[in-house]
């Protein structure tokens, strides 16, 4: 593909005359270019000659179809917390900025909203919060609503309605030659498919129709608890009993971390039981691991917002802090292997003695409830991992700092093949497509089910031929 600097091109003229008078033309040296391209990971991320800031949908066919004419790279945008290897690869692209598509409006009859392409999380979370409804969407604020949905995604309220993929009924899609399509059951539904699980691959969303409930608590209950390392067994073992009567509305949720803090020499274990419910209900749930003597309890009641923060996933929290380096190595699983997870919390421990520069990396462990999603036939959507009961991974997090990323690597890969090792099926790895390195094979990510891969080539021949949308767990 060739580079915009090697063309002779007026971006300004040549595509801001195609595109509506709210879209912009962001070039390197513009006020805002450094603010427009910063990223979750700053590492391994595209290099970008030109934001194009779209404001309808005719913008980004706008900039498709330019792009194309010239041979240039394009990469989306939203809440820019992608961090995947092949987004490396995006040279000198021109970055769709999505972020002034972020309407969310509701219908009359109250039970969908048209929400733009470019929302981000907590855009959709108060926009419909204040109208008393809610959607599935992620947790983590500052990420966009769309890429989640694009790989299935996971959130708080799955266990009651199902993945984010799910809540679509339809999606205004431009594809990769830049002409715009509504995908749904009824129109092109093997795209609406293929879009719902493996959709970074094929096109670029402006909007979703999307399904949206009424909130029916205001306020939601968590059950906060911090243990030593020598609980790990004794917790893990009784989650696994606990998971297996798990009421939709309850996600149990764990971090192993470095707090000095609270502990001066080990990780410590974070773990929550959320639950969309009052607190006396959740208190009743929870009961069984008050008998595990913890370092710390906090339990409360708190609207979506505010479990944001408690769950440090709000825009201003650790979880959302810019320009670390971070390395995620998911893995999905049936439940946990309690001996692995010893594994893994000693060789945190080491490896944070070892190499000091790592020990602001968690692990993350969420258990979200699967009753929505496994409601769901397994083969209609391209979301392969429905039958999993936890998502796992590291988010091996550093300032930048050449010297230890392999190191860094390493750790990252050997936490998560304890996991596998114990798992139902160490041959078989499960891995998140939004969480995935990039390393991982095709069929970890996209379904070992020769069926999925096979359609997913298909489709990918016949709708973007030439493999422009290649920049997140490309299918080719
Ligand atoms: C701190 C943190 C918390 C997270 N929490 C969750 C969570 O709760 N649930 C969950 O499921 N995932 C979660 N994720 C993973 C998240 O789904 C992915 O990292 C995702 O890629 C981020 O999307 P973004 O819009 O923020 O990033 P971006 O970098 O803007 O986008 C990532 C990719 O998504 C695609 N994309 C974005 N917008 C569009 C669009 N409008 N049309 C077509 N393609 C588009 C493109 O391929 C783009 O390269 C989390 C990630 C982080 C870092």
């Amino acid at each position: 593909m060739a580079s915009l600097s090697s063309k002779n091109i007026d971006l300004q003229v040549d595509l801001g005359s195609r595109l509506s008078p709210s879209a912009s033309v962001v070039l390197p040296g513009d006020a805002n270019f450094a603010n427009l391209t910063s990223r979750w990971r700053e590492w391994r991320a595209p290099t970008i000659a030109a934001v194009v800031q779209v404001a309808t949908e005719d913008d980004v066919q706008q900039v498709v179809r330019f792009a194309n004419e010239y041979d240039l790279p394009f990469i989306a945008r939203s809440g820019g917390h992608g961090a995947t290897e092949a987004m490396a690869s995006a040279k000198d692209a021109i970055q769709i900025d999505f972020r002034k598509l972020s309407q969310v409006e509701l219908s009359e009859d109250g039970k969908t909203a048209i929400i733009g392409g470019g929302a981000t999380v907590k855009g959709v979370v108060e926009a419909l919060g204040k109208l008393g409804k809610q959607a599935v969407t992620g947790i983590c604020e500052s990420v966009g609503v769309s890429a989640p949905i694009l790989g299935g995604g996971h959130g708080w309220l799955q266990g009651q309605y199902g993945l984010p993929a799910d809540q679509v009924i339809s999606a205004r899609l431009v594809l990769p030659n830049g002409d715009a399509v509504t995908v749904s059951e009824e129109s092109y539904p093997d795209l609406f498919w293929a879009i719902k699980g493996a959709g970074h691959n094929f096109g670029l969303i402006t909007e979703w129709k999307y399904r949206v409930y009424d909130i029916k608590n205001a306020k939601w209950s968590y059950e906060i608890f911090v243990f030593s390392g020598d609980k790990l067994e004794t917790l893990y073992d009784l989650t696994n009993e606990m998971i297996k009567t798990q009421p939709p509305q309850v996600t149990h949720w764990t971090y192993i971390t470095k707090v000095a803090d609270i502990d001066p020499e080990h990780p410590i274990i974070w773990y929550a039981i959320i639950y969309d419910g009052p607190a006396p209900e959740a208190r009743q749930y929870a009961k069984p691991i008050h008998a595990i003597e913890a370092i710390m309890v906090n339990a409360g009641e708190a609207t979506i917002p505010e479990l944001a923060v408690l769950t440090f996933q709000d825009e201003n929290g650790p979880g959302c802090a810019k320009g670390l380096t971070s390395l995620r190595y998911p893995i999905g699983l049936k439940s946990y292997n309690t001996a692995s997870v010893r594994k893994v919390y000693n060789e945190i421990d080491e490896t944070f003695r070892k190499v000091p520069e790592l020990a602001g990396s968690f692990f993350l462990l969420e258990g979200y409830s699967t009753q929505g999603v496994q409601a769901i036939e397994e083969a209609s959507t391209a979301f392969p991992h429905r039958s999993d009961e936890v998502l796992v991974t590291s988010y091996v997090q550093y300032k930048p700092n050449e010297s230890i990323d392999a190191a860094a690597q390493g750790f990252g890969k050997k936490l998560r093949n304890y996991l596998l090792e114990g798992s139902d099926d160490p041959d078989h790895l499960r891995a998140y497509v939004n969480y995935a390195n990039g390393d991982e094979s095709l069929q970890e990510v996209y379904g070992w089910e020769e069926w999925r891969l096979e359609k997913l080539r298909k489709l990918k021949q016949l709708w973007d031929p030439e493999n422009k949308m290649c920049y997140y767990v490309p299918i080719i």
